[in-house]
């Protein structure tokens, strides 16, 4: 896996102590309204930030389940966005707190949030890992924003490319001629 990474664009040490003070963002947000959050992840490429971030958040909190798929294996951001999964919990008059791994054309969040606010929860929050502003529509706002970073293909931390790499423990640049 090692020889497949082109460099480490974020390692693990930076990526933790980032993801402690996102937590702290987040409990600061919600409060005393915290008792009735909901986290939404966005599978596959969240779960190992999502892991990493409840496990700071100091308040009662449940995960609901959604599964979108948006990739075929592709490094780019073509093709749709498809709902694998429905949700697997009630969040009408909820707070609610999407999380994803990266923002990149935004078509994800902006389909799973659209998706969310029709079932009217108390409120509607999102939060991701990393964020390409280069391609990152100016319209759509982030409410919590790990790192901004470069226009390059990352994986590992739960990003993959065709499944694999998630469990790479820095993000790092994948080898173009991968993909190429
Ligand atoms: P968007 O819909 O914002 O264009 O794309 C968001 C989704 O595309 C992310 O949830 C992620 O799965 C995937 N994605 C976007 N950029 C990258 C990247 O640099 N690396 C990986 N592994 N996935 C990416
Ligand atoms: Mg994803």
């Amino acid at each position: 896996m090692k020889q497949d990474i082109e460099r480490i664009l974020i390692p693990r040490d930076r990526i933790q102590a980032r993801v402690r003070e996102m937590a702290r963002e987040i409990s600061e947000v919600y409060g005393d309204d915290s008792q009735g959050l909901i986290i939404v992840p966005v599978l596959a490429g969240s779960i190992i930030f999502l892991a990493d971030l409840i496990r700071f958040l100091p308040f009662k909190m449940k995960i609901g389940l959604m599964t979108i798929s948006r990739y075929r294996g592709a490094t780019t951001s073509g093709g749709e966005v498809r709902l694998v999964q429905d949700l697997t919990l009630d969040i009408h008059g909820r707070h609610v707190l999407v999380v994803d791994d990266i923002l990149d054309t935004g078509k994800t969040l902006r389909m799973v949030v659209e998706q969310l606010r029709g079932r009217q929860p108390a409120s509607l929050r999102t939060c991701v890992l990393l964020r390409k502003p280069a391609r990152a529509p100016k319209d759509f706002a982030v409410e919590f924003v790990g790192f901004d970073i470069e226009d390059v293909f990352v994986v590992g931390y739960g990003l993959d490319y065709g499944d694999h790499y998630r469990n790479w423990p820095d993000i790092g640049v994948l080898r173009p001629e991968l993909y190429a």
